[in-house]
This record gives structure tokens, sequence and C-alpha cells, in this order.
């Protein structure tokens, strides 16, 4: 038996393990099944090229847990230590490995996130066990070594029977983690970072129906049919999946494999997702995984089932923040690639150029699919547009390269249900829709209830109007006006009224200039002049006669500042003003004035004028009271 004592700088390093990683200790178990596939996948590559001369067979790891000694066991058939080996790698290699990890990072500490996960290896195991021992037998013909360690730096390292391949760690858990003795919480644990591992790993058995045997059905004297019961037999309980659908070909998989492999990741989402999107690449780093487009509401919700990150089919963590470009962060599904630095800080990650064209490949790869889909199928692109527009106009806000892309396949949709591309929403209006100044006017709705009179008025004078209703399109409208030329968004209800130009027939006024002197005195003097801003227009005698707008850069504002951003004017405290724009030529302009008394008059006017108000939603209170009051009256 050999005795000794582990690096003399290393004596501290237990308490700093235990302390560092203070909320991570679960981590210990993910460290151990990645060494003990590591040391399988290595056999494997060793036999592959004939270096091993074994047989590689089908090997799994086993955890075990032996409650009533407070033991557990993490076993596999992998490619074994010899006791020199034991001395190199566990000895010397695993803890420099650990103190210099340790050593770099114990100031950082705060700066969790990433931080804790890879690094400690081995040494994690000491977070949670009082004492450690590895049994290991190499593939190479070499007695077995028994190497134990009670977390103080002396060691004992001897000779042990094992006779059959591969390495059981045994860790004595301490009193404090006892945690790790309960069937659940290693279940738990395997589940949320093992469960996609390249080798098979059993944990306890289970009953299944025999598939060799068929119940058999029998019929009695009356007909009535009885089926003898399933045989059960025993099975190991295998808790991993260890070919998840991203490792393998996208021409390999068909799209139930994408679903089937969604409802693996997310066994408590019943909603399919809409469409997935396959990653693949492998210079100038290496990136495996699928993003699935989730059905997405209005109401940017918080998710709780977020892309995870995994190296190597190892879970990693679901905060792929900096990794995934901000938008995407709504999708859900994996990543995988081993060549994201894992164990520095967030703002590390974002400068580093790796993991930037990470980011930008993974932008470009959503495009181009996005645009494919949109190619291939445009029915069904349309049809899914509600549920995907939030995630498509977002990134065309945030990302200079998607808005260029996004040019192809984001969709403007009328409040018909038509959906056009920018392109064609361009040529279908260029001809119609242009203002005094020659700037191409574009009709938009955000509620077609709410809005619905100024639709139909737009649509009477065949004017394209769209259905803009997503949280932040009054930022996407500033965006595409700034780089799109000469165009303007005009809300419905806002004041382009008076803008776009019209058409000849309707400009003929039917007054003259005295009338048209006398009614605009009349309103001034019965509107408040701090509330409307008043505007007579000859427009279709059949087009409402009060009208009531409000300016649209004014209330295009308001709505940035409460969806965040463009807060550069001070529009709080901004009093409410509206246009009221008053038709000319409708027959009851006319008939207020021919009518003979001033008190008729006025009751006429702020009747109309409480029409348009109360179109426009803006009646409220005691004056929508009084206002059905005063109908009532009138109509008895
Ligand atoms: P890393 O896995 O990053 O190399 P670890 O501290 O986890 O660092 O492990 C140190 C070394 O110990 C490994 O590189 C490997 O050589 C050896 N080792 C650990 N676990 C096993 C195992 N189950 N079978 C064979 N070798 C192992
Ligand atoms: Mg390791």
């Amino acid at each position: 038996m050999t005795k000794g004592s582990i690096n003399v700088s290393v004596e501290n390093i237990f308490p700093l393990i235990k302390k560092f990683l203070y909320s991570d200790h679960e981590i210990f178990l993910r460290e151990l099944i990645s060494n003990a596939t590591d040391a399988t996948l290595k056999l494997k590559h060793l036999t592959n090229i004939g270096d091993a001369k074994v047989d590689y067979g089908n090997p799994q790891i086993e955890i075990k847990i032996d409650k009533d000694n407070k033991k557990l066991h993490i076993i596999d058939q992998g490619l074994g230590m010899t006791a020199e080996e034991v001395e190199k790698y566990i000895n010397q290699v695993a803890f420099s490995g650990a103190e210099e990890f340790l050593d770099k990072y114990k100031d950082a500490a705060k700066d969790s996130g990433i931080i804790g996960h890879f690094g400690l290896g081995f040494y994690s195991a000491f977070m949670v066990a009082e004492k450690v021992e590895i049994i290991t037998k190499s593939y190479k013909d070499a007695p077995a070594a028994h190497w134990t360690c009670d977390g103080s730096p002396e060691f004992t390292l001897e000779a042990h029977d094992k006779a059959e391949r591969g390495t059981e760690i045994i860790l004595h858990i301490a009193e404090d983690s006892t945690e790790f003795l309960e069937e659940p919480r290693i279940r738990e644990l395997l589940n949320k970072y093992n469960k996609f591992m390249p080798i098979p790993i059993k944990f306890g058995t289970k009953e299944i129906n025999d598939p060799e045997h068929e119940p058999k059905t029998t019929k009695d004297e009356e007909g009535k049919e009885t089926t003898e019961p399933h045989r059960q037999i025993t099975v190991d309980d295998i808790i991993n999946n260890p070919n998840p659908a991203w490792t393998k070909q996208p021409a390999d998989l068909k799209d139930e494999d994408y679903s089937g492999f969604y409802r693996e990741l997310y066994p408590m989402q019943f909603e399919e997702p809409l469409f997935n999107i396959h990653l693949n690449v492998d210079y100038p780093f290496n990136l495996t995984g699928i993003l699935y487009f989730p059905k997405m509401s209005n109401d940017m919700q918080i998710q709780k089932d977020k892309i995870q990150l995994y190296q190597n089919q190892v879970f990693v963590t679901d905060n792929v923040e900096g990794i995934v470009p901000e938008f995407l962060t709504m999708l859900r599904g994996v990543i995988d690639s081993p060549d994201i630095p894992l164990n520095v800080s967030r703002s590390y990650l974002q400068a580093d150029g790796a993991v930037k064209k990470i980011s930008s490949y993974i932008t470009r790869k959503v495009a181009d699919k996005l645009k494919s889909l949109f190619n291939n199928n445009r029915e069904d692109f349309e049809a899914k547009w509600n549920d995907i527009k939030i995630v498509i106009e977002y990134g065309m806000l945030s990302e200079e390269k998607f808005f260029e892309k996004a040019d192809a396949f984001a969709l403007y949709p009328t409040v018909d249900g038509k959906y056009y591309t920018y392109q064609e929403l361009y040529d279908k209006i260029k001809a119609n829709q242009t203002d005094k100044d020659g700037k191409l006017v574009i009709l938009y709705a955000s509620d077609k209830d709410a809005q619905h009179s100024y639709i139909e008025a737009a649509k009477g004078k065949d004017y394209e109007v769209l259905l803009l209703d997503s949280p932040i399109i009054s930022h996407l409208i500033q965006k595409l006006e700034s780089t799109k030329e000469n165009i303007t968004f005009a809300r419905v209800d806002g004041d382009h009224i008076n803008n776009l130009i019209k058409k000849e027939e309707n400009t003929i006024s039917k007054l003259d200039e005295d009338q048209t002197k006398a009614l605009d005195e009349l309103l001034k003097e019965v509107i408040s002049s701090e509330k409307f801003m008043v505007q007579l227009e000859a427009m279709d005698s059949e087009a409402s006669p009060f009208i009531i707008t409000q300016p649209e850069f004014m209330r295009r504002m308001k709505e940035m500042q409460q969806t965040g951003g463009g807060g550069m004017f001070g529009m709080g405290g901004m009093p409410e003003m509206y246009n009221l724009v008053v038709n000319t030529n409708s027959d009851l302009v006319g008939e207020i004035l021919s009518t003979k008394t001033k008190k008729k008059q006025e009751r006429l006017i702020n009747q109309s004028l409480d029409l348009a108000r109360l179109s426009q939603g803006l009646l409220k209170g005691e004056e929508l009271t009084n206002f059905i009051k005063r109908s009532y009256e009138m109509i008895k």
C-alpha cells in the first residue's frame, strides 16, 4: 500500500471547494458521470482504432444508492486506470486542475451564472462526500487499484481484486449532504444534467410488460372474452436517451421525430411547436442543436421552458444569454457546442469572439429558415404569422443583419386578412396613397373594433389598411420610416386625413367663403380650443360630419414611452390634444349652419362632438351619462 500526500499548496482546497460552489453542490454528479462517459468513449475510440484489444460490448454507467451505509456509487465500464494512472490523473492532474480553477475564479465567485459549471471535475466529489474511494481496473493488463481519500491531502493507494474493467467511484456522503442519498433527488439530477448523455445510464430497475409475451384472450361458454394480464419483467431503468435528435443528421429525421424530441425536452408542454430549426456547423466552430418556435401570445411572458445549453450532450445551463441573440431567447430547444467557454464570467462571454460568431450564425440560420418556410409554403407561414411576429419584429429591431434579411419574409397583414411583404405593399399602394410631399402613406389600425369607423372610411377611399397590433410596433414603424425611403406610417384614426391627397370630387366645398367663415366662428365659440383644434375639410358628403383624430407623432411618442425606449422627449406631462375635423360637405353641417336659433345650433354641435368622442372612446364618466340622458330626451 502506498500512502502519500497530495501537493502541499493544495492544503486548503477542500474548504474552498465546499464554500465556493455552495449553491451548486449538485454538479458533482454531473462531473463524475461526465468522467465515466469520457472513460467509456475513450475505450470505444481505442477499440475502434485497434489500440485496445478488448471487447467494447454494450457498456453502461450505473448509479447506485446504498442508503444504509450512506454511500453513492458511480460505476462505469470504461478504460479504467492503472495505479500509476491514478497517481498521475487523480493525484496530480485533477488536483492541479481544481487548484488552478479555484485560484482563477475565487474572487469572481459573485459573478455566478456560468461560473461553477465545469472546471472542478473529479474533486467536486468532495463538496458532498467526507471520503471518496476509487476502485479501478484498466483495460491494460494490470492489477486493479484502490484509492481512498478522506478530504485531507493524505490518500492511500493499494491493490484491489476487482476483476472487471472499469471504474467505480464510491462517495461516502457527508452529514450535511444526505439529500444525495434520496432516490428522487438523484433521479431529479440525472434528469436535469444527464438526460441526453451518450452512454446509457442505469439507475435501478423497473417493471415493464414483457414484449416477448402476448397475453392470451379466451372465450367462455357465453362468449365473454377475458384477456390474461401482461407478464411483467424486470429491466434496467435507463434514465437517458443516448442518441437525442440534435445529434442526428437533419436528413434522417422526420417531422414526428422533431416533435417527439420537443416532448422529450419539455414533457410538460402540451402545445405543438410551430416549426423547428436544425443547427449544424463544424466550421469555424462546432455547434449543433434544434430550436423550436413555440406558439406565442402577445404578452411576452417570461418563459419557464427555455433553450438549454449542452456541451457534448452534458447539460450546462438554461441561461443562454449572450450566446443566443436576445430576440431568440423566446424560442425553445437545445444548442450543443464544445466551443463555448463555460467556466468564465458572462461579461467575458459577451466579448468573446467565438461566442459572437456563434450568436450571429444562429441569427443567420434562423433568418434563412424563416425565408425558406415563407418561400416553400407561404400559406402556412401566413397562418403562423400571428404567433411568430413578436420574435421577428423584435429581431428586426435589435439585430441589423436580421432586419435586412427579414425584408424578404416579414409580413404586413391588412385588416381584411391579406398579407403583404414590404415590397408587395409598396407596389400595391404607391399609386394611391401619397401625401402632398409625395411621401408614401402607409395606413394602419391597431385595433379593428375600436377603430372600426376610421377603417371603414379609409377603405371607402380604396386605401389599404394594415393591422399592426404588436406591443412593440411603434418602435418598428419608427425604424422602417428611418430606413425605407420616403414613407410615413399613419394610424387610421390619426391626422393623416388631412395629409393624404384627396380625390378630386371630394375637395370641392359645398360652402362658400362667407358660410365657411361663419361656421368656423360658430364652432370656435362652442368648442373648447384647449382640447380640440378645429379644422374644416370638404370631404365626401357620406363621410362622418365630425371626426376626432390625434396627431400621429404625439400618439406614437406616448406609445413608445410606454413600451420603453424612445423616451427622449418629456411627453409625460403633455396635455391631451386632438384634432376635430369637420366635414363641410356633410348634410348635418349644412343643417347646423341653417338652424335659426343659437341655442339649437349649440345643441347640435355639442351632440355631434359627443358622438365623435364616443366613437373614439373618449366619452367617459359624467359626460357619458349626460350624453345618454340627452339623447333619450331627443328621441322622446
Ligand atoms: P477532466 O475530466 O477535465 O480531465 P477531472 O478532474 O474530472 O478532469 O478528471 C481527472 C482525470 O482523472 C481525467 O482526465 C481522467 O484521466 C481521470 N478519470 C477521472 N474519472 C475517471 C474514470 N471514471 N475512468 C477513468 N479515468 C478517470
Ligand atoms: Mg471531468
